[in-house]
């Protein structure tokens, strides 16, 4: 018997190097990484084509036959190795791009194969690019080891230099299973496996890797599934418990003179009533004596800004003071300036503080935050630093953070003895089972309803080559007034190729449209520039703004009436939803147009089309998730959840998160204080799951 802790080193066909690469690769070093390193889809083996059948739309297919003949075409980066393959019903064509010395290597002529692959179309013909290979005399069809589905393995380009390719990975797994002799220890209480009718985990992990049934593997996918959200939820909820117990919340009773004198005399309009029921939601948490963390979700130009200041001057009107922290400069110092406007002349001190302000300026306004003299602090991650020190500070609001996890939540507590009131707010609509997940300590409000008056944004999709159609409208809304942003990707990883796009671009516009005047900028600008630039933009001295998604977030100028996002295929779905409400801040009708090459595939065609549907940022970001899956998503990738989830789904397992929170739900409610010898073996599993896993701190 072996243990789950033994170096992966010492299974029998890794070795050192393999080692390296699995660790190097998947994070790979133990035997037990290696059991949780579950296949991502199946084949079922017991079925073989017919060559004959094939058709350029199938999904996976299992072919048997012999190769006839292999050739290298091409030169340079068009070479590739052609090999026909015939089964004698007929003769399909393998196809490599890339490791053509191995494959020219390892495969015979004649010799009969096992290939799987995906069958394409490509010049008419059908063919399977990069075949999995399997000799048919290698002993696979061996009844004792043969379970119907041949599990399939992720794997990466240096695994396959390694020899490590998914058939390789299914050998050391189904090597390292007959190394267990013993029976796998049960992870969850047998209450909870036979309330929700799971199945042992021996069976569960044993099937999740060489399925024996149909219905063991899917029985044991919602086994491993549910065990999964069910320790995401028990971390949470655990936190939740002790947040609570640890921590009274500031107490604010009152309505007083500062909000009333606000709502009755300077609110420029109505409140929706969506920002009604929030602020009073808000308002019942600030009162209760419970520590508020609360997150605020409401699409782009639904009003948060106003919801945070009416929730800042009932902190102030109980003596405490307020902060609302931004994620850039420009955005921050929008908030300063929308804040003091509303506020006009009401004796309400709002200063900025973020990185750039120095010197003298910024010790003046720490000394008055110590001495209680500013009532609401706006700033970037600058609020956050130890030598910050507040008087009385009682709410924090954070405005359109995503990475901004319990960790920096937490840190924000530690500016009080008792730690502030916590508002989050987001305008990028987060599906409900994402938020459970990475904000599930959070009670949450939704303002549902957008300002009346709002025309909905006009949105479509052009050709790059109907430039000429794209400059027409540009042109047009530039003669009644308007402005117009043209926004360009700006990745990291293609920064070079990028930046010449946008300096492209830049130069391009500024020859089309001589009569006008065109600002640009992007985030390789120091702050300062970028502001002048904005500010430019902003005052109505440029009329085009050309540039990256730095402008994304909050940014507020309502005579933009045109927003052009060139290459929109390389955006996500909810960032092109951030960039799109950068209009349609006026009265007048604005638009949207997504500029792609003709050249896209369908899934993109599919993900504009969606854009171009709909305006409603939550059913946008319910599509986004279904379509790319939780690990695309902006808000997974930096919290690294999308790491951590080895087999749920938060896109499709919403129902078995139901039962996983509940199951966690009463476990916390049934045993707060951990001593229930039932649920030892949970309360040890977690604190295990806890130590194994660096990124919990940043989902919980
Ligand atoms: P977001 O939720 O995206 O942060 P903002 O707070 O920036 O939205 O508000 C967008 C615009 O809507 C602002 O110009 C703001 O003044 C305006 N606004 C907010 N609430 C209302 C309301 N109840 N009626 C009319 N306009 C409103
Ligand atoms: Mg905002």
């Amino acid at each position: 018997m072996i243990q789950t802790s033994q170096d992966i080193k010492y299974l029998q066909g890794v070795g050192p190097a393999r080692a390296q690469t699995l660790d190097k690769e998947l994070a790979i070093h133990t035997v037990g990484d290696l059991l949780v390193y579950y296949p991502y889809k199946y084949i079922d083996r017991t079925r073989i084509y017919h060559i004959s059948d094939i058709d350029g739309n199938m999904p996976y297919v299992q072919l048997q036959g012999r190769i006839l003949s292999a050739d290298t075409t091409g030169e340079g980066r068009s070479r590739r190795l052609v090999a026909r393959f015939s089964d004698g019903t007929g003769v399909i064509e393998l196809v490599w791009f890339q490791g053509i010395k191995y494959a020219l290597k390892d495969y015979n002529i004649n010799r009969e194969y096992l290939v799987f692959g995906k069958p394409t179309i490509y010049g008419g013909r059908i063919n399977i690019p990069h075949p999995e290979i399997e000799d048919v005399s290698s002993g696979r069809f061996d009844p004792n080891t043969a379970s119907t589905f041949m599990p399939s393995y992720n794997t990466t380009e240096r695994m396959k230099r390694s020899g490590l390719n998914s058939a390789a990975m299914a050998r050391l797994t189904r090597r390292m299973f007959e190394l267990f002799d013993q029976p796998f220890a049960e992870t969850l209480t047998p209450y909870l496996t036979q309330h929700y009718h799971l199945i042992p985990y021996d069976t569960a992990i044993r099937n999740i890797h060489f399925p024996t049934s149909a219905e063991l593997l899917r029985r044991a996918q919602v086994r491993l599934k549910f065990e999964e959200l069910f320790y995401v939820q028990l971390n949470i909820l655990r936190y939740v418990r002790d947040r609570i117990r640890r921590y009274r919340g500031l107490v604010m009773p009152h309505i007083g003179n500062t909000f009333n004198t606000f709502y009755h005399q300077h609110l420029p309009f109505q409140l929706t009533g969506a920002q009604k029921r929030v602020v009073r939601e808000i308002r019942e948490d600030m009162r209760s004596g419970r520590q508020m963390n609360r997150l605020l979700q409401g699409d782009v130009g639904s009003g948060k800004t106003l919801v945070a200041l009416l929730s800042s001057l009932i902190a102030i009107d109980n003596g405490f003071q307020a902060c609302i922290m931004a994620p850039t400069e420009i955005l921050a110092e929008q908030h300063l300036q929308t804040l003091r406007n509303l506020l006009n002349n009401m004796p309400v001190k709002v200063e900025l503080l973020t990185g750039s302000i120095k010197g003298k300026r910024r010790q003046t306004i720490l000394t008055d935050l110590e001495a209680g003299d500013i009532n609401i602090l706006v700033g970037t991650h600058a609020i956050i630093e130890d030598n910050v020190v507040f008087a009385r500070m009682g709410l924090a609001i954070i405005d359109e953070q995503h990475r901004f996890g319990v960790a920096q939540r937490a840190k924000m507590w530690q500016k009080n003895e008792t730690p502030p009131h916590v508002l989050v707010m987001t305008a990028t609509p987060i599906p409900r089972t994402l938020a459970m997940t990475l904000y599930g300590d959070l009670d949450v409000s939704v303002i549902d309803e957008l300002p009346p008056g709002r025309k909905p944004i006009a949105t479509v999709h052009m050709f790059d080559s109907h430039r000429a159609n794209i400059y027409n409208k540009v042109l047009h809304e530039m003669q009644q007034g308007h402005q117009v942003y043209i926004v360009y990707p700006l990745i990291k990883e293609s920064e070079k190729s990028d930046m010449k796009n946008l300096e492209e671009g830049y130069t391009q516009v500024c020859r089309q449209f001589p009569k006008y005047k065109v600002g640009k900028v992007h985030g390789q600008m120091k702050p300062a520039e970028k502001d002048a630039e904005m500010q430019r933009f902003a005052a109505g001295e440029t009329q085009i703004l050309v540039a990256t998604t730095v402008i994304e977030v909050g940014v507020n100028v309502p005579n933009a009436s045109v927003m052009v996002i060139e290459n929109a295929e390389r955006f996500g779905l909810s960032q092109l939803h951030q960039l799109r409400g950068r209009v349609g801040r006026g009265a007048d009708q604005s638009y949207c147009i997504l500029v792609t090459n003709y050249q896209i595939g369908n899934d993109t065609r599919r993900r504009l089309q969606i854009m171009v549907d709909s305006t409603d940022g939550f059913e946008i970001a319910e599509q986004d998730l279904k379509l790319r899956g939780p690990g695309d998503l902006e808000g997974t990738q930096q919290s690294g959840m999308a790491i951590y989830l080895k087999i749920a789904n938060i896109a499709t397992d919403g129902q078995i998160l139901n039962l996983a929170r509940e199951a966690a739900q009463f476990i916390i409610d049934h045993d707060p204080d951990e001593n229930d010898p039932h649920n030892t073996i949970l309360w040890r599993r977690l604190k295990e799951l806890r130590k194994t896993n660096i990124n919990w701190g940043a989902i919980s």
